[in-house]
This record gives C-alpha cells, sequence and structure tokens, in this order.
C-alpha cells in the first residue's frame, strides 16, 4: 500500500462516518421523532488514531516499535478480521508508507511501515489510541547508537559453551540500564538489537546514519586462535574518516582508556578498523570496542561474569558521557 493510498483509505474512512451520520439524520427526519444527539465531529488532532474495540485499552493494548525495520506494529486484544472495516482508524503522517493489518486468535495487529526511522509518542483515552511520531533529532539534542555485536543464529567468536554474542548483548543490556537510570531526555539512545537478534551489518549502521547518531559504538569480544595468553581492550576506529575537533580516532582513545579504567583490563590501543562494514560506512564518530579475548581462559571466565560484564558498560556508559561533553566543545 502506498502512501497515498493510506490518504484514500482515510478519505473512505471519513466519508463512510459521514455517510453514517448522514444516514442517521435522514432516518429521524423519515420518522418523524425527535431529533437525537449527532455522533460528535472527529478532529484529527494526532498523527494517528485508532478506535479501540471493547476490552482493548492502555492496559493490554501494545505498541512495538522496531526503529531498524522502521516498523511500528500496534497489537490491539478483541480485533477481529473485520476491525479495520468496522472502526475507526485514522491517520495522516506523511511518515507512513504503508499500512498493514492482520488478526489471529481473537487479537490484531495494525501494522505500520514508516519512510525513516521515527518513534512513536502515543497515549489514550476511553475510545482511541493516539499515535504521534516524530523523528529522533526533535526529541533529543544527542544521540547514541548502540549496536550488541552478533546475535541469532550468527554466534561470533565462540569458546566452550560461550557465545560472543550474548557476551555482548550482556554488556548492551547493563549500558541501556545506566541510560534508563540517568533519564536523561537530553540524549537519545538507540539499540541495534536488544534480544537475540541479528540485524544485518548494513541494517546497523543504517540506523546510526538514519538517526542521523552523532556517535556510533559496537561491542565485540575478540579472539585469537593460538594465543591463549593474549589478554585486554582493544578499539577499532576508522583512519580514513576525516580529522575533525571530535572524530572516531578520539572517540576510540576515549573508549579504550574509560574501559581499561573501569576494568582495570590490559591496556591494549586503538587500531584502524576501516576494512569493517560498519566502521567503513558510519558518518558519525564509530568506535567498535573489543572489550577482551574470548580464546583466553582467564579472560573468558571474568568476560562471562555479569559483575565483569555490568563494569564494561559502566566504562562504555562513562567513555559515551564524556564523549558528548568533547561534542559540544568542539
Ligand atoms: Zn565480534
Amino acid at each position: 500500500m502506498s502512501g497515498l493510498e493510506i490518504m484514500d483509505y482515510n478519505t473512505q474512512q471519513v466519508q463512510r462516518q459521514a455517510q453514517k451520520a448522514e444516514k442517521e439524520e435522514k432516518e429521524v427526519t423519515e420518522e418523524g421523532g425527535e431529533p437525537q444527539p449527532q455522533e460528535d465531529v472527529i478532529v484529527i488532532t494526532h498523527q494517528m488514531q485508532l478506535e479501540l474495540p471493547k476490552g482493548a485499552d492502555k492496559s493490554n493494548v501494545k505498541v512495538i516499535e522496531n526503529l531498524i525495520s522502521r516498523r511500528i506494529d500496534i497489537r490491539i486484544p478483541g480485533a477481529d478480521e473485520n476491525y479495520i472495516y468496522d472502526y475507526m482508524v485514522l491517520g495522516e503522517s506523511g511518515d507512513m508508507e504503508s499500512l498493514d493489518y492482520s488478526s489471529e486468535g481473537g487479537s490484531g495487529t495494525v501494522a505500520l511501515t514508516m519512510d525513516k526511522a521515527v518513534e512513536a509518542d502515543y497515549s489514550f483515552d476511553e475510545e482511541y489510541l493516539y499515535l504521534d511520531f516524530f523523528s529522533p533529532r526533535e526529541l533529543h539534542d544527542r544521540i547514541v547508537v548502540v549496536d550488541a555485536g552478533h546475535g541469532g543464529g550468527a554466534p561470533g567468536a565462540v569458546a566452550g559453551t560461550h557465545y560472543e554474542k550474548n557476551i555482548t548483548l550482556g554488556i548492551v543490556q547493563y549500558l541501556k540500564a545506566y541510560f534508563d537510570e540517568a533519564d536523561d531526555a537530553s540524549i537519545g539512545v538507540y539499540y541495534t538489537r536488544l534480544d537475540d537478534s541479528n540485524p544485518s551489518l548494513s541494517e546497523r549502521v543504517g540506523l546510526a546514519n538514519d538517526l542521523q547518531a552523532d556517535l556510533f559504538l559496537s561491542v565485540h569480544i575478540n579472539s585469537l586462535k593460538g594465543n591463549t595468553g593474549v589478554e585486554g581492550v582493544e578499539v577499532m576506529y576508522n583512519e580514513l574518516a576525516p580529522d575533525t575537533a571530535f572524530d572516531t580516532q578520539d572517540f576510540a582513545q576515549i573508549c579504550l582508556d574509560e574501559e581499561v579504567a573501569a576494568l582495570g583490563a590490559k591496556k591494549r590501543s586503538i587500531i584502524n578498523g576501516n576494512k569493517i562494514y560498519i566502521i567503513r560506512h558510519s558518518a558519525a564518530p564509530v568506535a567498535l570496542v573489543e572489550v577482551g579475548f574470548m580464546n583466553n581462559p582467564n579472560e573468558l571466565a571474568r568476560l562471562v561474569d555479569p559483575g565483569y560484564q555490568q563494569k564494561a558498560a559502566k566504562g562504555l556508559y562513562q567513555a559515551l558521557l564524556k564523549s558528548l561533553d568533547r561534542l559540544d566543545e568542539s
């Protein structure tokens, strides 16, 4: 469905509503009875509003946003296959590319595909769910994108029963907890994944570029076969990126310093990583932090420890805050 069709569709909805009101008016006239109160005129004050079926309200309607796939799914309990025809679904967002509806097992899903990464702000009243869409740039002064390396069918480095994808996700979840706790609306933090999914490399760096991120941080765990003595923190940056007041090299250096300080780990160095797809394609200053080496049994034992993962997250959190300060100064 194209944007135009959605407008047509909504026009139909409005027309249908108008016809319904007209018909009711006519019936009243024909019956010659008391004039009945007319249906309220619907004034659209939000970019989208959805009428809720009985039993659906803010306690059970779910709005699931996925910025990477530019999708917003609205799960509505009690919405059957006719919901989309029987209820008012009105919208006039220029950001919307398509609207699809499906129902299964007594609950319906309105799936919105947006033409760019937008955040939905939503609220409820007795009858309606209201949505407004904002580009993250409208909501926050600074934008950070955090990427937990690998995921899903791509475990990354493997050591015995331990997968890199789980360690990176553990660290990123702690990092999110720090940002959530600080609750600073001036900084918008977006994550390429917060579960065991595996966005493509172009989706990961694409999110950072879409959002015009100020910083793009990717978290990985190193592995070097045949050298069990190797250890410590290493950070990749893009040597080919333009040299600016605060660039990828500065960001990588701060990540290295802060991570080493937080973990008490061995300080290795920042290294050129422009052969790495997400580094090469990042418009924002990028740092890919290799927190430690999984092939070193001693470091592996630390890396899988939640306490150590939390410390790693604290180091990255400090690094991001410090880098944002530096950006403000530059
Ligand atoms: Zn990796």
